[in-house]
């Protein structure tokens, strides 16, 4: 359509086609693929939200989330909205104006969490560590010290940079200086452990569209009791009227109470994404994402690219390679869409023009994407004068067939 005409108040329907979007492999920082079976449980049929088939759903939405989170938290729920509000609804149910926020950063998504914590009006207590590290859990000790955090708040998996932050230390340190220890899960979740009672952690919040392979639109959240009792302590009302969980839970709970409606058909969808991820079995499917990680990690190292993270801190799902040299990062990642469809990820902040991130996460990782990526990159970076080392077939067939 002309773009004159966008601004006009009268349409002929005619002119606006089917949606068909096409084939695309979405290898980037997410969405990832969405199976089939997934997107098609959306096209049930839309019911109330208080009807009594869709309150089963709920229980067993909820049932399945308790399951991916390892938790026995009574209040584990999806959030209507991307990670994004679920980041949000930790922060604003958890802290009040004046409250200490101890905040890790060492991406974009750390910065967003202080972010959040500045605008509710915490006291931001800020650990900082340069991107493509993770956070040295004694510079968190040391930022503490004679304070009071309410909350420690950290990304599990950072997915600007690919780096898998350890957590155990941190979980140690903010419990000893009787904080809630607070995590993005958001790209983890579905791809790694996260077993939040294990982990001793008391808020989780992740998104439907990384590593769980949703489209995206909810965002699952965990509140640990340690957590739900700091909520029904507050002095002051959450700031959020939409996110305020002591009044979204008692639609979630039994009492059933209307506060929103509820996103049904997106529920529907997570329902049978978290499904799959029953049937695959956690542990198959963390290893899933571990095998393909080190078979796409051999295949850039023997095309002659360098990874940005360390080995040990790597994350299986988020993979940033350096981009090189004299190669140009846009005509790059177009000509992987225009011409084998595929999707990769650019750098962010720091690493823009610096980076490529090629997402695994869920359903994108498999063995044959694998396969196309390196094989559609290795033609495109000859197009761009770069030739690539030979060998990485051999390397990743190495990995996923040891023997041979
Ligand atoms: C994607 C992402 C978010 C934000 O999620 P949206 O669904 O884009 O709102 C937050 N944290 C991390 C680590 C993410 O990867």
């Amino acid at each position: 359509m002309e773009n004159a005409n966008q601004r006009s108040t009268v349409v002929n329907a005619a002119d606006f086609r089917d949606i068909d979007p096409g084939d695309r492999l979405l290898m980037g920082p997410g969405p990832s693929d969405v199976p089939a079976r997934t997107l098609q449980a959306i096209a049930a049929p839309c019911i109330g939200h208080l009807d009594p088939y869709f309150l089963s759903i709920m229980n067993e939405v909820q049932q399945l989330l308790r399951f991916l989170f390892q938790t026995s938290n009574e209040l584990t729920i999806p959030v209507s909205g991307t990670g994004s509000a679920g980041m949000e609804t930790c922060f604003v149910n958890l802290v009040e104006p004046g409250d200490e926020v101890a905040v890790c950063v060492n991406g974009v998504f750390g910065t967003r969490m202080a972010d959040i914590v500045d605008r509710i009006g915490g006291k931001l207590i800020r650990i900082d560590a340069e991107w493509g590290t993770a956070i040295d859990p004694q510079l968190l000790q040391d930022a503490i010290k004679g304070r009071h955090p309410k909350v420690v708040a950290v990304v599990h998996a950072e997915t600007s940079t690919g780096v898998c932050q350890p957590l155990e230390d941190l979980a140690r340190i903010a419990h000893d200086a009787g904080a809630l220890f607070l995590v993005d899960c958001v790209t983890s979740l579905g791809g790694m452990p996260v077993a939040i009672d294990e982990m001793t952690i008391d808020a989780a919040y992740s998104g439907t569209q990384k590593c769980i392979s949703g489209p995206p639109g909810l965002s699952p959240v965990s509140f640990s009791p340690a957590a739900v009792r700091a909520m029904e302590h507050r002095k002051t009302p959450v700031v959020s009227w939409y996110l305020d969980l002591s009044m979204v839970r008692d639609y979630w709970g039994t009492d059933r109470k209307y506060h929103h409606t509820a996103p049904i058909n997106m529920i529907y969808s997570l329902r049978e994404a978290l499904r799959l991820i029953a049937e695959e079995g956690l542990e198959a499917r963390h290893e899933r994402h571990r095998l393909n990680h080190r078979a796409l990690v051999a295949g850039l190292e023997a095309m002659g690219l360098a990874m940005l993270v360390p080995e040990s801190i790597r994350l299986p799902m988020l993979n940033a390679v350096h981009i090189p040299g004299g190669v140009d990062d846009l005509t790059v990642r177009k000509t992987l869409l225009n011409q084998y469809g595929i999707e990769i990820g650019g750098g962010l902040g720091q690493f823009a023009g610096k980076v490529w991130r090629i997402g695994l996460m869920g359903h994108s990782c498999r063995r044959k994407n694998v396969f196309l990526l390196l094989a559609a990159l290795e033609s495109v970076l000859k197009t761009e004068g770069y030739t690539a080392q030979p060998g990485a077939r051999d390397a990743v067939a190495a990995v996923y067939d040891p023997a041979d």
